[in-house]
C-alpha cells in the first residue's frame, strides 16, 4: 500500500514525529512546572516550620537539585510542627498556666476563691493569716516563713 501511496507514508511518519515532539514538549513543560511547584511548595512549607535561614536555604536548594526523589527525604527531615502549631500550643500552655494562677479553690469547701481573700466567704475557713507585727497588719500565706511587707519572721508553734 505504501508503494502506491508513498506520500501518505511520508506524511503519516512526519505527523507521528511532530505529534511525538509535541507530546514530548508538553511532558517536558509539565515536568518543569511540577519542578517549580515542588520548589515553591517546599519554600512555603519550610517557611511555615522554621525561621532558621540556613534550614530554609538548604531545603530550597535541595528541592531545586532533586525535586522528586528528594521530596520523601525532605518529609523525613523537616521540622515536625509548624510555627503556627507551636504558637498555638504555647498559647494553650499560657492559658493553662493562667487558669492555674487564677482558679484557687478553698482547701476546705473546694469553692473558687480569690487569692486576695483572707477568709473563705462560703465556709469561713481562714485562708491567710495576719502578720505578727501589729503596725504592719498585712496578710500572709500559710506557706511563708516571713511577712512579705515588713519581713517579720513567722514563729512556728513549736517555738512558742
Ligand atoms: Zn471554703
Ligand atoms: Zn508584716
Amino acid at each position: 500500500m505504501g508503494d502506491y501511496f508513498p506520500f501518505l507514508q511520508i506524511t503519516s511518519s512526519t505527523n507521528l514525529e511532530s505529534t511525538l515532539q509535541v507530546v514530548g514538549l508538553l511532558l517536558a513543560a509539565y515536568v518543569l512546572l511540577l519542578w517549580l511547584a515542588v520548589i515553591v511548595w517546599v519554600y512555603r512549607d519550610i517557611s511555615s516550620r522554621t525561621k532558621d535561614l540556613l534550614a530554609r536555604t538548604c531545603s530550597v536548594i535541595w528541592s531545586i537539585l532533586c525535586p522528586f526523589l528528594g521530596l520523601p527525604i525532605y518529609f523525613v527531615l523537616r521540622p515536625k510542627r509548624s510555627l503556627q502549631d507551636r504558637y498555638e500550643s504555647s498559647l494553650t500552655r499560657e492559658a493553662i498556666l493562667a487558669d492555674l494562677s487564677v482558679d484557687i479553690s478553698c482547701p476546705d469547701c473546694g469553692r473558687l476563691i480569690s487569692d486576695e481573700w483572707a477568709f473563705c466567704p462560703f465556709c469561713q475557713t481562714e485562708l491567710r493569716k495576719k502578720c505578727r507585727n501589729s503596725q504592719c497588719d498585712s496578710f500572709m500565706d500559710f506557706s511563708w516563713s516571713a511577712c512579705a511587707s515588713c519581713g517579720t519572721p513567722v514563729v512556728s508553734p513549736m517555738n512558742i
